[in-house]
């Protein structure tokens, strides 16, 4: 695992005006209508104490930082059971067999 943050905003939730924007403008800038757009979500090293006291000072908290490990670092999706024909699985009662 790489430690790798993102920052995440959920729009439903934001009300706008712009706190993040002023306390992380390294990584947060404010759209004509006061809501935060972020350009590269990726939080480096240095700023993730920054994106920490953004996150705590939403007053709606709309704003959050996720781990983001590296694809390679992810656990392999569950493989699917294969269907076993001819058993007693529950299908069969569906027909009635
Ligand atoms: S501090 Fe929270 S509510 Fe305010 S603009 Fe940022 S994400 Fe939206």
């Amino acid at each position: 695992m790489t430690g790798d943050r993102t920052l995440r905003i959920d729009r439903a939730a934001c009300t706008g005006r712009g706190l993040c924007a002023e306390l992380l403008p390294e990584l947060i800038a404010l759209d004509e209508w006061g809501y935060p757009v972020v350009g590269q979500p990726a939080v480096p090293p240095r700023l993730r104490a920054h994106a920490r006291r953004a996150v705590a000072a939403c007053p709606v908290l709309a704003l959050r930082v996720d781990r983001s490990p590296r694809d390679e670092d992810r656990p392999a999706p569950p493989r699917p059971r294969p269907r076993q024909y001819g058993t007693d699985d529950a299908d069969d009662a569906d027909i009635g067999t």
